[in-house]
């Protein structure tokens, strides 16, 4: 490496980014620390940095040791690493990566990087690393595309293709220079890579290239991170179901909706019935399975623009746009009837579960959700007095919903 003074733009530009990397691998690691979810997908990424700084010090130095063939070694890290950024976007995924094709392009690379390992052939072997890894940013990118789309098909509209732009551009550059070396073989073999425009010119957008694509990655990270935290703080650990901040926001919005559109939104308030000696017969695990089996079933009944809440402990809120009394009613029906048909089991033993329920119904006036709320309240009040397992509505409790109407209530459905 030239002494300071003499440092040249080409050394300068390595230097810094050989720096750059230890900084974007040190992140990366912390971010392992701290992300247990992420941990395997950001070590990846580390090990992709200490990669490129590595491939950075040898070209670096490459001066140095003329017998060696430091340009092959630095081509595979290169590879290596793009190998390293891809793999660690799968376990993000949680999918298992495709090792085998992994491995079969970094032994190819290999192989052909031995083959022209001789510097009259140094254009050979940087074609081939460039569309290797050309076609490694391919994949890279279209693996953000896929990321964004599986967390969440609601993403951003430009979110995907920002990030995956780093790689994009990184794979026209790459087969650009593939191209350019190929068409003027000459010339790469007679410069002195570190010392020639043509130099400087590589190191920069080779800079840009990691630095950029590291930023998508971390881009990509704070995405997952924002989403976990929006979903912890508007759903129930337990059953996955909205909580009761997302119902109270559901309900908000809803009644503009109804408001402006003159249409009834009802609510159905489901408990489960005697559920205390669930837990106390079969232990907390069972009344948790309980739980669990009844959101899912809840939630199968319902309609796609309905919401299934957990209110509260064993309390569930089900609320239904453009729905009547008597349309709430009959999906009442149809989720106890749905309860009761349900053999619930824990540990090979039957736990028999019924469910109360009150419906209400806001049509006109001034919406208020804590009247709504508190009316279909009420009326599981009165479901619960009058021997539960039924659907009580407001102010108008129903006698007993015998099964032996149930035939008629599911002819009605409105599913
Ligand atoms: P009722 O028919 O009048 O509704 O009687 P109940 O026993 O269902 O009602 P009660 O309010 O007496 O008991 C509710 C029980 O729900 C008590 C509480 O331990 C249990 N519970 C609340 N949340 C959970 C939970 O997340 N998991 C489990 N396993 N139990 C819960
Ligand atoms: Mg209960
Ligand atoms: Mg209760």
């Amino acid at each position: 490496m030239a002494s300071l003074e003499h440092l040249s733009a080409v050394h300068a530009t390595l230097l810094v980014g050989i720096l750059l990397e230890c900084f974007a691998a040190l992140g990366w690691l912390l971010a392992a620390a701290l992300l247990p979810s992420m941990r395997r997908a950001t070590a990846h990424w580390a090990g992709f940095a200490l990669l490129q700084g590595m491939a950075f010090f040898l070209y670096l130095n490459s001066g140095r040791w003329p017998d060696f063939p430091v340009h092959a070694i630095d081509n595979m890290l290169f590879v290596a690493a793009f190998v390293l950024q891809v793999r660690g976007l799968y376990l993000l995924m949680g999918h298992r990566p495709p090792d085998k094709v992994f491995l079969a392009v970094l032994s190819l690379s290999g192989l052909a990087q031995w083959m022209w390992v001789a510097h009259e052939q140094s254009a050979w072997r940087m074609a081939t690393s460039s569309l290797v890894a050309g076609t490694l940013c391919v994949w890279t990118a279209v693996t953000l595309l896929r990321c964004i789309r599986e967390e969440s098909p609601h993403a951003p509209r430009l979110l995907g293709p920002m990030l995956s732009a780093p790689s994009v551009i990184g794979s026209t550059l790459l087969a650009l220079r593939a191209v350019v070396v190929m068409l003027e073989p000459e010339r790469v073999i007679q410069s002195d890579r570190l010392d020639q425009s043509i130099g400087m010119l590589g190191a920069l957008s080779w800079l840009f290239l990691s630095l950029s694509m590291a930023l998508a990655l971390v881009g990509l990270v704070l995405y997952k991170l924002q989403r976990k935290l929006s979903q912890a703080a508007t759903h129930d650990a337990l059953t996955k179901l909205p909580n009761r901040r997302a119902a109270d926001d559901f309900m908000a919005h809803e009644a503009l909706r109804a408001q402006r559109y003159g249409t009834p939104l009802s609510a159905l308030m489901v408990d489960i019935d005697f559920f205390k000696k669930v837990n106390d017969q079969h232990g907390h695990a069972a009344g948790d399975h309980v739980l669990q089996t009844l959101a899912g079933l809840l939630k199968d009944r319902a309609r796609a623009t309905d919401l299934v809440a957990r209110w509260g402990g064993e309390e569930f809120l089900v609320l239904l746009p453009d729905t009547s009394l008597a349309g709430a009613q009959r999906m009442g029906e149809q989720m106890r009837l749905a309860v009761l048909g349900t053999p619930f089991r824990w540990q090979q033993t039957a736990v028999p579960i019924t469910v109360s329920i009150g419906a209400a119904t806001w049509s006109s006036g001034p919406f208020r959700a804590n009247a709504l709320v508190a009316s279909a309240d009420k009326a599981l009040y009165q479901a619960k007095t009058s021997g539960r397992n039924r659907v009580c509505l407001a102010d108008n409790c129903a006698p007993l919903a015998a099964d032996d109407n149930a035939a008629e209530i599911q002819g009605d459905c409105i599913h």
